[in-house]
């Protein structure tokens, strides 16, 4: 185990802050490529909770996201992450879809947005590597994009509503991707069904900690946790290392290659803490807009579902609409209130809508002059792309919902206050003019400081992020040049 209580050496091949999906999958890959000699410091802000420690505790880590940035703007806006060794893994729901192949080109399909610098067929053997390295349970059937490998785990059963789905859509309805054991055949308890995913009581979802910790248990790794990175040493155009802080005291330590993995709230915060600077920095901040709604049904009882989210459909994801609002990603639960009519409790297909947003450039982080640990979320709201596709929302989803037996559709008044999917801030593009690191994650101007994680989305569909942002941080740490150490 490479957990210290200080770095052993002044200086390291490579010094890496945070230790989510992206830190963890850069490390993978870098390993996988780096000679025996290499030294590598992994410092992370929060504290190691195992699973127990969070079960007892009640919550997946000691701090509340909500004291950690200051919001400006949108005062229902709230923005969900977790500070604590694992990162995001510790408390995410696991629903891990790819993104398709248009969302990497929406300039060029819908004429919206900005075109990824790689493509779908590029990030394409990393996305099979990270779902084989989270033993993902997922659909064996045509999926709506081109695959190399099957998932490691059969999918989970469909509820009765979604059979009915399944059979009037066959091409556009999926059982959802998710790190939610199905078989135990990851090595993980199969899932209970409790639909308490944020802290799963048996440990079966994907998580760092109890599937991934081969790159942090490797012998050429170190990792310091309670250490607050509070900057990058900068100097004649390159990264020479970090500054620290832990137990209130700053500590330097050198590297010849800084890699940011802190999320997208605080990768930009990093930057500019740092004295870097750039018209594209901290900006492009959005996420998802989440809407929910209830399918009422006349005879068909739902919620018989083996998970907490069973089904995905993309009837409203890709099509032509795409031009004018954003496409939606329709998530369909077995966890929700029972209806309250005697006799109907289970008659219902609990929906949640998942619309992409467009990323606004007044939608930013800075960094609060009052404490530079914080940073500041300023959000206007979402763009009017989403709000035309809201405002359809029910006209849309009466008409997707044709083939179950509808009794009524229930749709929330407002969307939901995050989708706990921070992206945009540190984009990734090819012209250095309009982003701040280049398709490899290298920081255009710092050459030897690379940046990971969703901040680098330089748009998004509507799909969850996490499997895209580790099939790219994988591509980058294994693109880097085989290092002796
Ligand atoms: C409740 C919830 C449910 C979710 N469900 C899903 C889902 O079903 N599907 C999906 O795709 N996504 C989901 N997500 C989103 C997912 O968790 C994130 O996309 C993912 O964690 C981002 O990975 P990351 O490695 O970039 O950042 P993180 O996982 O946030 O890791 C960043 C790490 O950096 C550390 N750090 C930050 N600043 C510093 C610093 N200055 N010094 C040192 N360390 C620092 C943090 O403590 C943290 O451990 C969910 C998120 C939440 C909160």
């Amino acid at each position: 185990m490479a957990f210290v209580k200080r770095p052993s050496q002044p200086r390291y091949d490579v010094i890496v802050i945070g230790s989510g999906f992206a830190a963890a999958f850069f490390l993978k890959g870098f390993l996988g490529r780096a000679g025996d000699r290499a030294r590598v410091l992994v410092l992370e802000r929060g504290p190691r909770w195992p699973h127990a420690r969070q079960i007892q505790a009640r919550r997946s880590s000691p701090f509340d996201a909500r004291n950690f940035y200051t919001r400006s703007g949108d005062p229902s806006k709230e923005w969900w992450f977790n500070l604590s060794f694992g990162g995001g893994s510790n408390c995410w729901w696991s629903n891990a879809p790819r993104f398709k192949p248009v969302d990497f080109a929406t300039r060029t399909h819908f004429g919206v947005g900005r075109d990824w610098p790689i493509s779908y067929t590029q990030l394409e053997p990393y996305y099979d590597q990270v779902e084989r390295a989270m033993s993902l349970s997922g659909p064996d059937a045509p999926w709506p994009f081109p695959r190399s490998g099957a998932y490691p785990e059969p999918p989970h059963r469909f509820n009765d509503p979604e059979q009915r789905l399944k059979a009037a859509y066959p091409d556009q309805f999926f059982h959802t991707p998710c790190g939610r054991s199905r078989t135990g055949a990851s090595g993980r308890p199969v899932c209970c069904g409790n639909g308490v995913c944020h802290l799963c009581p048996v440990d079966s979802k994907f998580t760092i900690q109890n599937s991934l910790m081969e790159p942090f248990e490797d012998p050429r790794v170190e990792i310091v946790v309670e250490a607050e990175v509070v900057g990058i040493d900068i100097a004649a155009g390159s990264a020479k290392g970090v500054v620290y802080r832990q137990a209130e005291a700053e500590q330097h330590v050198q590297a010849d290659l800084v890699v940011v993995a802190a999320n997208a709230m605080f990768n930009p915060l990093l930057l500019l803490r740092s004295g870097l600077s750039h018209p594209q920095l901290g900006r492009r901040l959005h996420e998802q807009v989440g809407l929910l709604a209830e399918v009422r049904l006349a005879h068909t009882d739902g919620f018989q579902g083996s998970t907490s989210v069973t089904g995905h459909g993309y009837m409203l994801y890709d099509d032509e609409r795409r031009k004018t609002m954003a496409g939606c990603l329709i998530e369909t639960w077995n966890v929700g209130l029972l209806r309250q009519e005697f006799g109907k409790w289970r008659k219902a297909l609990p929906v949640r809508l998942v619309y992409e947003d467009v990323p606004d450039e007044a939608n930013q982080v800075t960094v609060d002059p009052a404490n530079p640990s914080r940073p500041v979320a300023h959000y206007r709201g979402h763009s009017d792309y989403t709000a035309r596709a809201i405002a359809r929302a029910e006209q849309d989803l009466a008409r997707v919902m044709q083939p179950l037996d509808v009794e009524e559709i229930v749709v929330a008044k407002s969307v939901e206050p995050s989708e706990a999917h921070i992206m945009g801030t540190t984009v990734m593009g090819s012209d250095p003019r309009d982003s701040v690191v280049d398709p490899d994650c290298v920081h255009h101007q710092i050459r030897n400081l690379i940046v990971v994680g969703a901040s680098t989305f330089p748009v998004s569909g509507p799909a969850n992020p996490t499997l895209t942002l580790s099939a790219q941080a994988l591509r980058v740490g294994d693109r880097l040049e085989r290092s002796n150490g």
